[in-house]
C-alpha cells in the first residue's frame, strides 16, 4: 500500500469527471483490498479513505472484526447463498447480484436481522462467457421482481468490464450500462433508484469516470500487485 497511489488515482479521478462536465464529489473510489492485509488498508483509512472492496465472504468477516467501525464495506464477488447470511447485516452494499434468487435470498436475511440491504444488480454487458450477472435483455424483467422485496434495495447497476490493453475498449460496454439504467429510471418503479453505476477498475476507471461511474472499484493500482498464493 502507498499513500501517494492513493492520492494519484483521486486525482486521476476528480480530473476524469471535470473533462467529463461531472462533479468530482459525486464519483466514490472503492478501495479494492482483497488479499491485502489489516495494515495495508488501514494505512489507506489513515489517508481518509471510507469505503473499501472485498470479494470474499470469509475474508470480508474477518477484516470487518479488526478494522474501525466506520469503514464503509462493500461486497463485489460472486455471492453465494448460503453466506448471505454472514453479511447481509454488515456491508454498505452488495455490488454482485446477478440472480432473482439471491436476492430473494439477502430478503429472507435480512427480514431475519431486521436490516435492510442495499444492493446493485450486475450486468454482464459484454457477453462473456467467464462472467456472471444479468444478460442486458433479462436485467429489466429481474429488476421488476426484486423491487417488490421489501427489505431489498436496488440502488443500481454493477458491471465487470472485459479484460483489455486499452481503457477505450470498453468505453461502449460502460455506455451501454449507462443506457440500461436510464431505461430503467425512466419507468419510475417503486424500490428502484439507479443513482449508482460501479463501473471501472485499475486499468479502465478514468474511461467509467467519464461515461457515468458513481463508484469506482480500484485495487491492484492503490495496493500493488495481488499475491493469490497467500491469503
Ligand atoms: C478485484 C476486483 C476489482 C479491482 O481490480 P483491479 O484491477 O485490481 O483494480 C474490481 N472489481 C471487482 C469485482 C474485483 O473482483
Amino acid at each position: 500500500m502507498n499513500t501517494a497511489n492513493l492520492l494519484e488515482i483521486k486525482n486521476r479521478i476528480n480530473a476524469a469527471a471535470l473533462r467529463a462536465g461531472r462533479d468530482p464529489s459525486d464519483i466514490e473510489l472503492i478501495a479494492v483490498s482483497k488479499y491485502k492485509p489489516a495494515e495495508d488498508i488501514l494505512e489507506a483509512y489513515n489517508a481518509g479513505q471510507r469505503h473499501f472492496g472485498e470479494n470474499h465472504v470469509q475474508e470480508l468477516v474477518s477484516k470487518i472484526e479488526l478494522l474501525p467501525g466506520d469503514i464503509k464495506w462493500h461486497m463485489i464477488g460472486n455471492l453465494q447463498k448460503n453466506k448471505v447470511k454472514y453479511i447481509a447485516d454488515k456491508v454498505c452494499m452488495i455490488h454482485s447480484v446477478g440472480s432473482v434468487s439471491l436476492a430473494e435470498q439477502i430478503q429472507k436475511e435480512a427480514e431475519k436481522k431486521n436490516c435492510d440491504v442495499d444492493i446493485l444488480l450486475e450486468v454482464n454487458v459484454a457477453g462473456e462467457e467467464s462472467k456472471s450477472g444479468f444478460s442486458a435483455e433479462e436485467v429489466y424483467d429481474a429488476a421488476m421482481q426484486i423491487a417488490k422485496l421489501s427489505r431489498v434495495h436496488i440502488k443500481g447497476l454493477m458491471t465487470v468490464a472485459p479484460f483489455v490493453n486499452d481503457p477505450e475498449e470498453n468505453r461502449p460496454v460502460f455506455k451501454k450500462l449507462h443506457d440500461i439504467s436510464v431505461d430503467i429510471e425512466r419507468k419510475k418503479v417503486d424500490n428502484i433508484s439507479m443513482r449508482e453505476l460501479s463501473m471501472g477498475m485499475s486499468g479502465d476507471f478514468e474511461v467509467a469516470v467519464e461515461e457515468g461511474a458513481t463508484f469506482v472499484r480500484v485495487g491492484t493500482a492503490i495496493f500493488g500487485e495481488r499475491d493469490y498464493s497467500k491469503k
